[in-house]
């Protein structure tokens, strides 16, 4: 992303001034600060940052001067990334699978702790790495709900594969952990409890102390109207970790991705026509800003503006949302309900889209050509 020097006040003191025509990402450092701040003060343990969320450089960089010095990487070219900017901090290769030039090249570059959901790639970081002072985190998943989508389909070990897991981590000499991922936007606390629980049973079953829980990302976004209580999921796993470890207390990492980045940035579109009244298609959607939202859902959480600058209110009505591509999938799931007023020419601001947006946005067909701008507030 290349975000411009100047900063405005807000979305709106942006579009009346611009009137874009392409789509635009605006920015809230502040916004980012202020998230950061919360992980960092209010979280019970370590936290990293997932890069794959959003891996623009002035998102690192920002972090990076909040204060965030450990995080979450899954391929070489987000370890180099961190190194070039942040040679010193500590980077978690959480990626449960990797071919064996890739831990070779983060056995070179430092990396210390790496995650492993099976016997077949641990024995790969078995040959690779040295045992002493490197962490290995087992992965493990439950069929617990609570989560946008499950990514307990693609990794994390049974908990009675993770135990041998972890045994035979300790048994190599490694530094044993336990970790796993609720799912993402996950907005049930109690979900961590469950996990946490079941992490002290592993350790039980395997008869290891181990040094360090991650208790993944996860962590919802504010993608519904209302307040986003963090600190409440914080409180469950403080709780949970005392609870189900008593003396043999790890010490806890966390590793928010779209909580940390999402509400930092809006996305604002234009309307590109309302076809015979009904359907809105805007100049952005599945294959630009908006790439995640046909899985997990629109975000809740959306402004509209006249092309002067007038907020949009009054009467609503629900359309169908379509992206400007020829794809006939290039829409957003369900009917939104959005001002009867807003026509052609018109903006819709969508809020919390900093995560998996831009970091996966394609040039399909020709559009996604988004702008950057910088904000005070969204
Ligand atoms: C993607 C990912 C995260 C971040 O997840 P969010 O739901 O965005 O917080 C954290 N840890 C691992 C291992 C991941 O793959």
């Amino acid at each position: 992303m290349d975000i411009s020097n100047s900063v405005w006040s807000s979305p709106r003191d942006y579009l009346k001034f611009h009137a874009p025509v392409n789509p635009v990402m605006f920015f809230s450092p502040s916004a980012l600060h202020e998230r950061a701040l919360r992980f960092l003060n209010g979280f019970p343990g370590l936290v990293t940052y997932a890069v794959k969320s959003n891996p623009d450089m002035t998102v690192l960089q920002s972090l990076v001067s909040f204060g965030v010095n450990a995080f979450d990487v899954a391929s070489p070219v987000e370890i180099q990334l961190l190194r070039d900017i942040a040679p010193d901090a500590a980077l978690h290769y959480h990626n449960p699978v990797r071919a064996r030039h890739e831990i070779e090249f983060a056995r070179k570059m430092g990396v210390k702790s790496y995650s492993v959901d099976s016997v077949s790639e641990f024995a790969k970081l078995r040959d690779i790495l040295d045992a002493d002072g490197t962490e290995i985190s087992v992965r493990f998943t439950l069929p617990v709900s609570g989560a946008s989508y499950n990514f307990g389909a693609k990794f994390g070990a049974t908990p009675e594969k993770a135990a041998e897991l972890l045994r035979a981590v300790a048994e190599a000499g490694f530094i044993p952990s336990i970790t796993f991922h609720p799912g993402t936007q996950c907005t049930d606390a109690e979900a961590w409890g469950t996990y946490i629980r079941a992490a002290a049973g592993i350790a039980g079953m395997a008869g290891v102390k181990i040094h360090r829980l991650n208790v993944g990302g996860g962590f919802p976004s504010r993608r519904l109207p209302g307040e986003l209580d963090l600190e409440a999921i914080f409180g469950v796993i403080r709780n949970a970790a005392v609870q189900a470890f008593g003396d043999d207390q790890p010490v806890l990492v966390c590793e928010p991705g779209r909580a940390m980045v999402s509400d930092a940035f809006s996305l604002a579109v234009r309307v590109n026509a309302i076809r015979d009244g009904a359907d809105l298609f805007m100049n952005d959607g599945i294959y630009g800003g908006l790439s995640e939202q046909h899985m997990i859902g629109l975000t809740r959480r959306m402004q509209a503006f006249r092309a002067d600058g007038t907020p949009l209110g009054g009467p609503t009505v629900g359309r169908r949302l379509f992206g400007p591509t020829c794809d006939s999938t290039d829409m957003m799931p369900g009917l939104i309900e959005v001002p009867l007023a807003l026509g052609e020419g018109d903006y819709l601001v969508f809020h919390s889209l900093g995560a998996y947006s831009t970091a996966t946005a394609t040039r399909f067909n020709g559009f996604g050509d988004i702008q950057l701008a910088t904000v005070g507030t969204l």
